[in-house]
């Protein structure tokens, strides 16, 4: 049974834990394959100066994280390159007041998406409507990143050709619907999300934490945990390079 940790932020993590050691517990436990997102220059020069079988990566500019300094001049190198496997993480969050910014960043980078045949990994927090309005107009595959929204919002999102990577944040009761519907809907993977802000103390391997997300969606769904595995395996088939 092999799992794939769709979203995860690893060359971020790897500034403060030796990546190999937990990639190999996590890869002995079933855990064998991680999408991460890198927002900042040094995530990317880790990602092309570390390879890793088991590491695809993603770039984009984040509509709201301070530290990302990514522009497109530089993820147009990443896609001429063929580096990244998306564009990502990128979308629209209303903890930033300046939407006209978020706005115009996210098309020039729909529009890089376009040019070089990417999937596009999505950030959506608040103007999912608007986010959907503008996703439409783009004939691209995206993986919907920790979407906690309303579950109108996440009926729109699946009118796209979209996949949905189930986090930690819709396990709590009043999401217990919307994480419902996603599994309902057959395109889910899950993800950690993990960085290396959200480590506990004490934690030793944060990658671990995969497993204790799908048992608790076999619980709460009544759906057998092997069968959440076969699924997000043949979405991540379709979604991931091989
Ligand atoms: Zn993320």
């Amino acid at each position: 049974m092999n799992l794939v940790d769709a979203h995860c932020h690893l060359a971020n993590l790897a500034e403060i834990i030796p990546l190999a050691p937990i990639l190999d517990e996590a890869e002995q436990s079933g855990i064998t394959r991680f999408a991460s997102s890198a927002l900042r220059k040094s995530e990317v020069a880790y990602h092309l100066t570390n390879p890793d079988g088991r590491i695809v990566f993603s770039a984009g500019i984040h509509p709201n994280f301070a530290e990302c300094d990514l522009d497109l001049p530089f993820l147009k190198v990443l896609c001429q390159n063929k580096s990244i496997w998306a564009i990502g993480e990128i979308g629209l969050d209303k903890g930033n007041p300046e939407l006209a910014v978020q706005r115009k960043v996210f098309s020039e980078q729909l529009n890089l998406a376009m040019e070089y045949r990417l999937p596009v990994v999505l950030h959506i927090v608040g103007h999912t409507s608007e986010a959907y309005q503008t996703l439409k107009q783009y004939p691209l595959v995206y993986l919907v990143h920790g979407y906690a929204g309303s579950e109108e919002g996440f009926r729109e999102l699946t009118k796209l050709d979209s996949f949905f990577t189930i986090s930690s944040r819709i396990l709590k009761e009043d999401k217990q619907e919307l994480l419902l519907a996603m599994l309902r809907s057959g395109r889910y993977l899950f993800e950690t999300d993990i960085t290396q802000y959200y480590v506990q103390e004490n934690e030793s391997n944060p990658l671990l934490r995969l497993w204790e997300l799908i048992s608790r969606c076999a619980e709460l769904s009544k759906i057998n945990q092997e069968d959440l595995i076969q699924r997000q395996g043949i979405n991540a088939r379709k979604l991931l390079p091989q």
